[in-house]
């Protein structure tokens, strides 16, 4: 079979088919038509200017003023959690801890080194927040700024995140913030399947900790490890879940939101439900 491209041109098809994978989006051709491809979901993101503002609340799609109810759908509990490779596991998760804090959970992790995450990290990078927040934002791993400040969200991503937040006429400290990962996959690649099972009973513990009304998963990672599920985002984003007594939603990451600005909208859209969910107004613009 003839080399449609040179080596190099579908390397780089490759690796970006895979950083939108990472982030969930799996369909990008769903008919062929007379006048070639028709593309969906990035479609909107191809021919949308790019210069749309980031999360202004000028800039963002009027609320919605009466949402309609959520959809509720049952989900699998809880994922099968596999033992770390070696030693025994300070993660006893699949349970419900009784009267387990966040830093009871961080004691219980110590400098973990539970998968070779840990050899190339320079700082745990836990969570942040309310220990108490109503809301969970939960992401895939750290980043470079993240694994040097041991903080989460708060590249470029944690930016327009911060933003998102704001725009939902909240703080950063009022809601709680972590990864699936607490350390940096090298290369900012995605968390492999044995480092997600080794950290993500923590995530869990956490979770159980914090005791949210809502849990957003910002891109396929976070989604797929706590619904324990292969499905594409794509395919139930935007959708009320239901997890172990919370509701989920998940949503795109911020991180594929700097790439594709078009996408915020749909964002938005999601964050207004869990606005709704939370019984959260819109901030009053003041008047000058
Ligand atoms: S990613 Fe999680 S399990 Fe792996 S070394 Fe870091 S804290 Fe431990």
């Amino acid at each position: 079979m003839p080399e449609r491209f040179p080596a190099s041109l579908q390397q780089k098809i490759e690796d970006r088919l895979r950083y939108y994978e990472d982030l969930g989006i799996r369909l990008f051709y769903t008919d062929r038509g007379p006048g070639g491809a028709s593309f969906t979901g990035l479609e909107a993101a191809a021919s949308a200017p790019s210069t749309a503002p980031v999360f202004e609340e000028s800039a963002l799609p009027k609320p919605v003023p009466k949402p309609a109810p959520a959809k509720v759908a049952p989900v699998a509990g809880h994922p099968p959690l596999v033992a770390p490779p070696s030693g025994p596991s300070l993660f006893e998760g699949t349970d419900k801890i009784k009267d387990d804090t966040l830093l009871k959970i961080r004691e219980d992790l110590g400098e973990c080194t539970r998968c070779k995450l840990h050899k190339g990290r320079n700082k745990i990078v836990f969570g942040d927040g309310n220990p108490k927040a109503q809301l969970v934002f939960v992401g895939e791993g750290p980043g470079a700024d993240e694994d040097a400040q041991g903080l989460p969200f708060v590249g470029r991503a944690g930016k327009l995140l911060t933003q998102m937040i704001e725009a939902m006429g909240l703080q950063r400290q009022d809601v709680y913030i972590c990864n699936v990962v607490k350390c940096r996959p090298p290369e900012n690649r995605a968390p492999e399947p044995d480092e997600v099972a080794a950290c993500s009973p923590l995530l869990m513990r956490q979770i159980d900790s914090i005791h949210p009304k809502v849990i957003v998963c910002l891109g396929a990672t976070a989604a797929k490890t706590i619904l324990n599920t292969t499905r594409g985002i794509s395919q139930f984003r935007g959708e009320w879940l239901e997890w172990r007594g919370h509701k989920l939603m998940a949503t795109y990451h911020p991180a594929y939101l700097l790439r594709n600005p078009p996408a915020k909208a749909d964002v938005w859209k999601d964050l207004q439900k869990v606005m709704a969910e939370l019984g959260l107004q819109l901030p009053k613009k003041s008047k000058s």
